[in-house]
């Protein structure tokens, strides 16, 4: 089996495979950096992380590529209010990316470009869309995409654009369904916005511009995959097509894949709602990283999320189950007191592990159907615990029972906890930003710790290592984790320094 995913283009499920034979290159866009990301976001980066991950597994190489929009509309206006130039307005939002994407183990792309370090190709693709009679300058020194010089222009949204009138103009990056008019490439410069001495004259790419050059420059120009959420199918995406193709002619990507909106509680996320949620807004709530990772993926990305508390509170019990029972496959002494050694497999136990590993794959073979691909594993947990419980679970087949939960967790990576480190980061953070009260009072209790309470803890945990309860001695490593606590042993005992 391949793995078959939609694609806008085609309307329908389509092989997705590397067309060079040799590694699938796709390109997703990235966060324009004007402010924290939301679980929105997130939820379209992490999406693109799984089929990322998935393909991986499968022994498909890819050349993934993602922009940083780090000059757009928004970005100017932002940091002109903060009175600082934009570079230094992004610096901080591109960090904070960066490490929430860490948080939530997205997988880093093998080259992520920003757009102000592009801006020559960007310039070069305007010159040759002017040589193909795709773009024309205005009286004010700003350059627009000639709608009618790409009659395929709406493939991509299959939108109806009887309407569209010839040289009616739209500058703003972001602009209104339906409203097809010829589109900004290059903005002149206004005074006091940032802006680049060019060929084609003093000013800043548009947003559209920024994806196809860059897409282009490491891709190609056909490459296998282009991905983002479903607000950008349209204009950004049929824009990024109509650029592309009005100078190359070949198709731009052959597949594409768009993430459905997240939804909070039913409702659109917004700040006026009250509803608006970044990562670190949930983490200093308490919630645990890999809990919100889960509760992201775990709807296919073709669904609509509705993100609730509720939701969240079961992803983490579900971290918790599996962790529990990888635990208990890793424990070579069963509960019962049977020898892991007594026997080899069982036919039921291998017929239980066997069906989970092909209804795994099948199902994220089948669009990424991520909601299959975990019930499956689940199904396998409830059962193997009750073998295991009568003591029917033997060392081999913990072992086969393991590597299907390694195939799992290539993909939904939440078993290894790294929890306490993301927590650890997001409370930091918060201090350092002087937004301490966002964090609960449960939490910071937690990660304030004296010295005296550290050394009682280490003492603790030397005890019941002794007493060899290694479950207990693991446990309190995390917890001073959480708190920023890291322990080293060394022959000479335990030493613990903040991080
Ligand atoms: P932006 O930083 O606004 O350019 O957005 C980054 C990515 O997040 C884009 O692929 C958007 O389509 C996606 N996105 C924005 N809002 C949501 C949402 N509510 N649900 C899912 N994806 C979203
Ligand atoms: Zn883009």
């Amino acid at each position: 089996m391949t793995l078959r995913l939609f694609n806008t283009l085609t309307g329908q499920l389509d092989e997705l495979a590397p067309s060079d034979g040799k590694a699938l290159r796709m390109y997703a866009c990235g966060p324009t950096v004007y402010d924290y990301g939301h679980i929105g976001n997130f939820r379209t980066f992490l999406a693109v992380d799984v089929l990322r991950r998935f393909l991986l597994l499968r022994g498909v190489a890819v050349r993934h590529v993602m922009n940083i929009t780090d000059v757009d509309d928004k970005i100017i206006r932002n940091a002109g209010a903060a009175g600082v130039p934009i570079g230094q307005y992004t610096a901080v939002y591109e960090q904070a990316f960066f490490d929430d994407l860490e948080a939530l183990r997205v997988q880093r792309p093998e080259l992520i470009a920003r757009a102000t370090e592009h801006i020559e190709r960007m310039v070069e693709l305007v010159q040759r869309l002017a040589a193909a009679g795709a773009a024309y300058p205005t009286e004010d020194g700003s350059w627009y995409f000639r709608l009618k010089a790409f009659p395929e222009y709406g493939k991509l949204s299959k939108k109806d654009l009887g309407g569209m009138e010839d040289g009616a103009r739209v500058d703003v990056d972001e602009y209104e369904k339906d409203s097809a008019r010829d589109f900004a490439l290059w903005k002149a410069a206004k005074p006091g916005e940032t802006s680049w001495e060019t060929a084609i004259g003093r000013g800043r790419p548009g947003w559209h511009l920024e994806c196809s050059a860059m897409s282009m420059e490491y891709l190609g120009e056909s490459f296998d995959l282009h991905a983002g959420g479903e607000d950008l199918m349209f204009p950004h995406h049929e824009n990024e097509i109509a650029q592309s193709e009005s100078v190359t002619h070949k198709p731009f990507a052959r597949h594409w894949m768009h993430v459905r909106f997240l939804l909070v509680e039913g409702r659109k996320m917004s700040k006026s709602e009250g509803n608006f949620y970044t990562l670190r807004d949930l983490l200093l709530k308490g919630f645990k990283a890999s809990a919100i990772r889960l509760a992201l993926i775990s709807v296919p990305y073709r669904h609509q999320l509705n993100f609730t508390f509720d939701g969240l509170t079961e992803a983490t019990a579900a971290v918790e189950r599996l962790r529990t029972f990888a635990a208990r496959l890793k424990n070579t002494e069963w509960p019962a007191g049977l020898s892991p050694h007594t026997r080899g497999a069982d036919a039921e136990v291998f017929e239980i592990v066997d069906t989970a590993k092909r209804d795994f794959y099948a199902a994220l073979d089948n669009d990424l159907n991520t909601a299959e691909a975990r019930a499956a594993i689940f199904d396998m947990i409830r059962k193997l615990n009750t073998l295991a419980d009568s003591g029917r679970l033997h060392l081999s087949d913990s072992r086969a029972a393991l590597a299907v939960l390694a195939d799992f967790d290539a993909v939904f990576d939440v078993i290894e906890d790294r929890d306490a480190e993301a927590t650890h980061a997001a409370v930091a953070w918060a201090k350092a930003a002087g937004r301490l009260q966002e964090v609960t009072p449960e939490l910071l209790a937690r990660q304030e710790l004296t010295g005296e309470a550290i050394e009682a803890l280490v003492a603790e945990r030397t005890v019941a290592k002794k007493r060899r309860d290694f479950a207990r001695a693991d446990q309190i490593r995390k917890e001073l984790a959480e708190k920023g606590v890291v322990l080293e042993d060394s022959k000479d005992g335990v030493r613990w320094k903040r991080k």
